[in-house]
């Protein structure tokens, strides 16, 4: 039993603590044709080094999986390339994103054979000529409801999952359709705990969290720090409040983080927005650092009642758990 990784096959004890959803480079459909864009390519593969051996080095995570959609830049042989000079194992995934934000209409005209058998060459030969192999499938919805086109990808998702048994790591729009994603994939044939539902921290409510556990997936808490989206407090409490009842084990923490991205923002960034994001760069400060977890997260938890043990088994056993496609524990010791 392995993982594969951008640099290629690693046993399970070789995860160690693991990062469930960060990326490293993101650029949406259509920012290669902005001339304002620049990419310099051996200055971003020095920074991304940089910042994963301190993650490394410092917080001691020895693994740090990117579920960067097809579309959205994903580029196998700079991973492998940051991979290397890091020592960071990395993983990347096959999948397309959401409708709104993604799906490109060559792969939107193609059945669901199609989809899944490209997802399957990915995974089992490799990404284009690169010959890496992505070690997961990212799948992707948007809010409130799932598109019938999406459900198209989901299906592809599934039938790929099936051939291949490596685990599903989802997007949701705003932690919503979580339980839609759910309902999909147990349609599609696969087992609930080899999925992990993103972004659910988006969601502030506990009953939506339940729902997810209850059914048996990976819940995400993996936009730890991005306080657009919701306040870290609120957060912590809910992922605590998890803990307390029982659901240690199903729970990933990641920041979805990034230190590269190709030209603007994919929507109109607010003056105030603009300007904060100035002053964090010319502090050398943005991106934000993959380190915010560690240094202001785990705190947080810390505070409300979490020991250090209780961390290290999300950050450690979670992982190792969802990738070996073992079953979840009965009864979950909190
Ligand atoms: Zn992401």
């Amino acid at each position: 039993m392995h993982v594969q990784t951008v640099t290629g096959p690693v046993s399970l004890d070789q995860l160690g603590r693991t990062l469930m959803h960060e990326h490293l480079f993101i650029a949406f459909p259509g920012a290669e044709f902005d001339p304002a864009a620049a990419f310099d390519r051996p200055a971003f593969v020095a920074e991304a080094v940089r910042r994963l051996r301190q993650l490394r080095t410092e917080h001691g995570v020895r693994t740090f999986v990117d579920p960067c959609p097809i579309e959205l830049g994903r580029d196998a042989a700079l991973m492998k390339e940051i991979a290397e000079k890091s020592e960071m194992n990395v993983v990347c995934t096959t999948g397309f994103y959401f409708e709104e934000m993604g799906l490109p209409v060559y792969w939107r005209a193609r059945t669901v054979e199609e989809i899944a058998e490209l997802y399957i060459r990915e995974i089992s030969h490799g990404i284009g000529s690169t010959g890496v192999k992505a070690g997961a499938i990212k799948a992707a919805t948007g809010a409130p409801v799932i598109t019938p086109l999406e459900h198209k990808f989901l299906e592809a998702a599934c039938i790929a999952q099936r051939a291949t048994g490596v685990p599903i790591i989802t997007h949701t729009q705003d932690g919503q359709a979580g339980p839609d994603q759910q309902e999909a994939f147990a349609k599609g044939g696969v087992p609930a705990h080899r999925c992990l539902i993103g972004h659910c921290c988006g969601n502030a409510d506990p009953a939506y969290h339940r729902r997810i556990v209850d059914g048996g997936s990976y819940i995400g808490f993996d936009r730890i720090g991005i306080l657009r989206f919701q306040p870290d407090e609120v957060r912590a409490d809910n992922l605590v409040r998890l803990v307390r009842s029982g659901h240690r084990a199903q729970i990933m923490m990641s920041q979805d983080r990034h230190c590269g991205w190709l030209g603007k923002f994919p929507r109109q960034l607010s003056t105030e927005e603009q300007a904060r994001i100035d002053a964090l760069r010319a502090e050398g400060k943005w991106p934000p650092p993959y380190t915010y977890l560690f240094t202001d997260f785990v705190p947080m938890l810390k505070e409300r009642g979490l020991s250090d043990h209780e961390i290290d088994a999300i950050l450690h056993d979670n992982p190792r758990r969802f990738f070996a496609g073992e079953q979840l524990p009965l009864v979950n010791e909190s």
